[in-house]
Order: structure tokens, then sequence, then C-alpha cells
């Protein structure tokens, strides 16, 4: 007969696994493939996990630490992360500790008395830990029962986000062979896969590979024209969500946050540029929901542990479908419905191309060209956005609209615009033939609606034929169908900063010949609500979110923590909902286990009953 080593703890039962997710995490069902991956996870497996932002990963290695006997090593790229993730743990009860390079002398000393003690259940290092021989030592003696690889593909330079250090990992495998791994990533591409199989030696791993579908999240192209007054309106439409303003260059970014604070909205910028000190405060600040808008170029990225992020925007074009789904994909991982905006103006995308042509390092080039061409056919495709993004994954939805996306929302009309593309073309023609220097959309735009500019007097522009010949239309519906004149090949933008227009050959033959033109329906200025959105706003009791949001913050500042450690936004929907009114209506909300209960449920209680008690 097989013998067993002797354990502290039973061998966990599916049940006890069932219980421990009310009990110790407060939920009340699983997501997709978590449970399955808990069992695997629990029957000793290798064990391949994929899925998406939000999918609830880390729940798939916390809850086995929990139910089952021995040491639970994360290894996860990110020191800044450790904390909070470790503080989450700590407010739910659940005895875990990080050792990582912030930690002085006598903490680590400290720590690492406790993990000899068997004090932990989960242990978080950084991959830098692992060249240490007497660490591996170390290890040797904590009753390791499991490693997580969190961010698996970091191991694979075909990801978006390559570590050396992740390679040390192999290492890390020969020296425990019969120690299961446990390797978890967003990223789903076939390539990254199976660089995490070969180069952590994953044996029989079971691989689940969850939907890349967020559906919570809703998806928008708009025209980039007033590109820094759109973004302020859309970040002032929804004043109490916190989001994050990708672009495409530092010096967006600070231009971006400075406009915004001039208009009260707390913000601020982003980038690899500012020292680690305030990249820190900045990433700290937002996290506490000090600070409402990050507006950030990519170096702000897998760091963001924020679940209630609510909108993400792209104020410029994002290289490639892959790094636009990652990005969005930081936006509503509490799973609430949040936004994710791409401002969108061709000339971004033609500045791109030109540069990615002059580059000369053919291979890496034509890649990088591909994936932008892949990115522009996203944003000018009229079709649902959410089914061409999983198709780059390679899912497929099922037939009709996603009813999420503006093209599912609001189908955009082609309109006959043949008239309009006439004045708009021959203004082209005519500014070419005056001798003065090509100009771009917005002059054409001043030009046809008649507004004597400064730069119209000095050009004598007003005596072109067709000044003032198109005042019937606004100056940025002009603007718009100069857009699509380029994106119909009837117009050539110069592709530099100055973005002049210039007639084509087939836009010569157009003006000639009066082709009928057809272009996309300019985009409604008042977006409307998408469903998920206006879900949102039905949901509950908004003055008591807010109220509770209050609270929340509180005691989040309290004790030092992000505001979603306490309770996450999903959890205080719940709350704002159901309105529980005594601690066992509490502990049905989910999100609330024992512990949080215990260290909340009452201040909760007395706050939902103050504000639904009748007027005396
Ligand atoms: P990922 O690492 O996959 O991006 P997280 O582990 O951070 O996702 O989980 C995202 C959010 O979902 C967290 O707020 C977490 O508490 C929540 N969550 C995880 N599992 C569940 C579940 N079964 N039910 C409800 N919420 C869950
Ligand atoms: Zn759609």
């Amino acid at each position: 007969m097989q013998t067993y080593a002797v354990t502290a703890m039973p061998i966990p039962t599916l049940d006890d696994v069932r219980r421990t997710l009310k009990t110790t995490f407060g939920f009340d069902a699983f997501r997709p493939h978590q449970e399955a991956i808990v069992i695997d996870v629990l029957a000793g497996r290798d064990v391949l996990a994929i899925l998406p932002t939000g999918g609830g990963k880390s729940l798939c290695f916390q809850l086995p630490a929990v139910v089952a006997d021995g040491l639970t090593v994360v290894v996860s790229p990110l020191i800044a992360l450790m904390k909070n993730q470790v503080d989450a743990l700590d407010a739910a009860g659940i005895p875990a500790t990080f050792l990582n390079s912030s930690l002085g002398y006598d903490q680590v000393r400290e720590r690492v008395r406790g993990l000899a003690n068997g004090r932990y259940r989960l242990l978080y290092v950084a991959p830098e830990r692992l060249v240490n021989e007497a660490f591996y030592d170390d290890l040797l003696s904590w009753n390791v029962e499991r490693f997580v690889v969190d961010e698996a593909h970091c191991i694979s330079e075909w990801g978006h986000d390559f570590r050396p250090e992740y390679r040390r990992l192999a290492g890390l495998r020969s020296r425990f062979p019969n120690v299961p791994f446990t390797a978890l990533t967003a990223t789903a591409t076939e390539r990254v896969r199976a660089d995490i199989e070969r180069a952590l030696a994953l044996r029989d791993p079971a691989v689940h590979l969850g939907s890349f579908d967020r559906p919570n999240l809703t998806y928008r192209v708009e025209t980039k024209a007033d590109a820094p007054a759109r973004v302020l309106a859309f970040v002032r439409s929804r004043p109490d969500d916190a989001g994050i303003v990708y672009c495409g260059s530092r010096d967006a970014t600070e231009r971006l946050a400075e406009k915004l604070q001039r208009a009260g909205v707390p913000a601020a910028a982003y980038h690899a540029g500012l020292d680690p000190g305030e990249r820190a405060r900045t990433q700290d600040a937002f996290l506490r929901d000090d600070i409402r808008v990050v507006c950030a170029t990519v170096a702000f990225g897998m760091g963001i542990d924020k679940s209630n992020v609510r909108f993400v925007v792209h104020y410029d074009v994002p290289k490639s479908v892959e790094g636009y789904y990652q990005e969005t994909g930081r936006a509503g991982r509490d799973g609430e419905p949040a936004a994710c905006l791409l401002l969108y103006g061709r000339g971004d995308a033609v500045r791109y191309e030109k540069m990615l042509a002059d580059r000369d390092d053919a291979s890496d080039g034509a890649n990088a060209r591909e994936q932008l061409r892949r990115m522009i056919a996203y944003a000018e495709s009229t079709a649902c956005r959410r089914r061409t993004l999983l198709a780059y994954f390679g899912e497929t939805l099922p037939e009709g609209g996603c009813g999420s996306c503006d093209s599912c929302l609001e189908p955009r009309a082609l309109i006959d615009a043949t008239l309009d593309a006439q004045k708009l073309l021959s203004t082209v023609y005519r500014v070419a033939r005056s001798g003065n220097a090509p100009v771009g959309a917005g002059h054409l735009a001043d030009v046809l609606t008649g507004k004597m500019t400064e730069k119209v007097e000095r050009r004598f522009d007003d005596r072109l034929t067709t000044f003032g010949i198109g005042a019937d239309v606004t100056a940025k519906t002009w603007r718009h169908l100069a857009g699509e004149l380029v994106r119909l090949g009837l117009l050539a933008d110069s592709g530099d900063d100055y973005r002049t227009l210039s007639l084509t050959a087939e836009g010569r033959r157009a003006l000639v010949e009066r082709t009928p033109v057809r272009v996309v329906a300019p985009p409604l200025t008042v977006a409307k609500r998408s469903r998920a959105e206006r879900s949102a706003a039905d949901d509950g009791d908004e003055s008591l979110f807010r109220s509770l949001r209050e609270k929340r913050k509180m005691l989040a500042d309290e004790r030092n923590v992000p505001a979603y450690v306490v309770f996450s936004d999903a959890v205080l929907r719940a709350m704002a909902r159901e309105k529980p009114q005594t601690l066992s209506a509490m502990r049905r909300i989910s999100g609330v286990g024992e512990k949080k209960l215990a260290d909340y449920g009452e201040i909760f209680v007395a706050a939902i009953a103050r504000e639904v008690a009748p007027e005396h």
C-alpha cells in the first residue's frame, strides 16, 4: 500500500472548495474555468490557465493555498503589486507575505522566520530571487507544495512584455521536479502559449483556455477631432469614474493631464521619463482614488491592479490589436460596466506607417506594419468591434450584434455626400492652383464655412471661389468628410506634422466626372449610452452607492490600503441594490466573506440603515 506523508490538513473535498469560496472569498459562484482549475491544482497537476484580465486568475491559486496543506510560492513580475495582493489577502484573513528588494534586512529576517515556522499559506517573490542559492535552500525547507507563475507570458519573447529574469524559472523547475507548477496569463496567442509550456517544462499540463470576450466592456471609436476637448467632455460626463487615457507620446500625456487639471479634474501624467518616485506616487494616488484620471503612455501597464477602472480612452491609435486589447482590458476588472473609447484619426495612422516604412530592419518592420494595418482595419471598420477583436484571438461570436459597441448600437449609415465632396475636392484643387502652400483639413473647413481667420487673410484665401460655399455645414462635419475622402483614397494626407491634403489621381477623376461619393455618416456628438452603461445607472440606488463608496474610501485610507481591498465596486453595487440591514443579510452579498463581514459588516449595515431609514 502506498503511504502518504502525514499532513496537518486532510485532503480537501469538493465541498471544502465550494464552502471556502463563500466563507473566505465571499463569492457565491465560480467564474468560468475557476473551479476546474482549482481542482486540477489540488490534484497536483501542472496547469496552464489562460483567462482574460478580470477573469479571476488569482482565486485559482489562492483558494488551493487556503484549503490544502503546504506553502504556495507565487512568482510575480511586479514588486509594486505584491504589497497590494498581500494586503488584499490579509483583508480576507489569509496569512500571506512577500519577499522582494523593497524590504529591509530585518523585515526579511522576520518573514523568513515566519516562513520556517509555517506561518504563511502564500509567499510572493520576484523572479530576481531565483538566482540566490541560499534562497533555494530556504525553499527546500519550507514545505513548498505548489509554484505559481503569474503573468507567465513574460517568459516569452513573443509576448508583449518579455522579462529576461523569467528565464530563471527553468532553474526553479529543475530543482523542484516534483512540485507542480501553475502558470497563468491573459495572453492568448498560440506562440506564447507554446513558449510557456516549453520554458517551464510543464508536464502533461491541464490547459484551461477561457473566452476572451469581456461582456462588461463597451467599445467605441470616434473620429479624432478636437481631441483634448473631447477627452475633457468624456471625463466630465462621468464625474464619479476613474480611468486611463493612453497617449502616443510623453509630451501628449503631460499636455492632456495639465488641461484636465486646469478644468478641475484630479489628473496626472505617467510615463517612463518621470522619476520612479513620482511614478510610484501617481500610481498609488490612482489606486486610492485620489487621482481620477491618469494620462499615460503604455509604460502604465500591468502594474495597475485596480479593479474599478471605469474607462480606458486611447487618445492616439495603438500599434497593434493585441496591445489595444490588453490596454482596454485594464478597464472593468470587477465585472461592472466600463467604457473603451478609441479616438482615431487617419492622419495618425499615416504618420505611424511612414515611420515604420522608414525603419530598415526589414523583417521586424514588416511585422510591425502588419500589426498596425490590422489595428487600422479595426478602427475603420463598421463591423461589430467585439467580433473584430475576438476574431484576432481566433474566437467567433454567435451571429447577431454584441449590443454594446458603437457599430451594433448605432450602425452608421452610408450617406450620399457627392455634392459636399465636390465642394471640398474643388477647394483643395483651387488651393493648389493658387500657388500657396497646401493646407490641412482645419483650414479647408475654415475656407468652406467662410471664416475670416488670420491665416485666410494672410493667404488671401477668401478670394477662392469656394470661400464660404459650405457655410450650411459645420466645420466639424467638413473635417469628418475630409477624413472620409482620405480613407476613400480621393485625398492624400502628407503624413508629416502639417497633415496637408492633396488630390490623388482618383480624386481628380471624381472631381471631373462627378462620381457619386458615399461616406460613413459623421459620428453623433452626444453618443447614446450603451445598454451596459445604462444598466449600471439603473443598478441600485445611486446615492446609496455613493455614500458607501465614501465610507469605503475612509476605511481604506485609515488602513493605508487601496479602496478595492476593502470591497470592490461590484460588492458596493450589490449592497446598494439589496440594501442589507442585518449581518446575516450582509453575509449573502457576493464578495462578503467571513473576515470582511467581521471587519466591516456592522459599519456598512449601519451606513445602509442610516440611508434607507424613513424620514422622521
Ligand atoms: P485577473 O488576475 O484574472 O485579471 P483577478 O484575480 O484580479 O483577475 O480578479 C478580478 C476581480 O474579480 C477581482 O475583484 C476578484 O475579487 C473578482 N473575482 C474573482 N473571482 C470571482 C468570483 N468567483 N465571483 C465574483 N468575483 C470574483
Ligand atoms: Zn458589437
